[in-house]
């Protein structure tokens, strides 16, 4: 195993890793196995200055839990390399997105108890499997799910609208389409997969199968009043 200097099966992708030791030993009856990588890439240009005068400067170790293999638990000691720039001084490591800065548990050990956890596989359960502390389960599942905003009661008639936002993308709000001028919510972009999820998230299926229209696009003024008229009508004639 990983005799190829590969990380893939441990969800690694990153060809700034290269593995530069590996060691396995038995702790309390556990396995494991430790692989030492070093994390670099040439640097044209500082970030700050931009000026070409940058030189590699020494690494800093990062310890990071990986995802489980084989049941089996994996770390890894990364070399990241610093870099400096001549020019003005700043220094700075190499990145990676195998973890998150300042975090210990690798994203893929994340996604693995987050995984674990939509399977319904208790805390415990998912500590011993992924080898790590039922504490540490419960604070990535907390992460996970950030508290959901959402309005009270989904009402039956939507508005969609867009507009362009402060950093010139294009953000996404909804309101209800019956007059209340209360903001739904205003999401950061347009994307049909982040309109879904929003809703998806918040609201159970019985209140999303409610959701009797939708209107598209705000501007048009004419479809709104149309909207009202079909609904006036739609009202009259379930009352007769
Ligand atoms: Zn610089």
């Amino acid at each position: 195993m990983l005799m190829d200097n590969t990380l893939e099966p441990l969800g690694i992708t990153d060809s700034n890793i290269k593995i530069t030791r590996f060691s396995a030993e038995s702790v309390n009856g556990e396995n494991r196995n430790v692989i030492e990588a070093r994390l670099t890439y040439n640097v044209d240009r500082c970030p700050y200055c931009e000026s070409a005068k940058v030189v590699r400067n020494g690494s800093k170790i990062l310890h990071t839990r990986l995802t489980e293999l084989h049941q089996e638990r994996f770390e890894m000691k990364l070399y990241k390399q610093r870099y400096l720039c001549k020019e003005c001084l700043k220094t700075w490591s190499a990145r990676t997105d195998i973890v998150e800065e300042g975090h210990t548990l690798s994203h893929q050990l994340k996604r693995s108890v987050l995984h674990m956890a939509r399977e319904g596989i208790t805390a415990t359960g998912i500590a011993r499997i992924c080898h790590c502390s039922p504490s540490s389960v419960i604070r990535i599942i907390d992460e996970a799910v950030e508290l959901k905003s959402r309005v009270a009661r989904l009402p039956e008639n939507l508005c969609f609208d867009e507009f362009r936002s402060v950093n010139s993308t294009m953000s996404f709000i909804w309101c209800d389409a019956e007059g209340s001028d209360d903001v739904g919510a205003i999401l950061e972009n347009r994307l049909t997969k982040t309109i879904r999820e929003h809703f998806m998230n918040r609201y159970t299926n019985r209140e999303r199968a409610a959701v009797k229209s939708v209107v598209v696009d705000l501007n048009a003024r004419i479809i709104i009043d149309r909207f009202h008229i079909v609904q006036l009508v739609g009202r009259a004639l379930i009352r007769s």
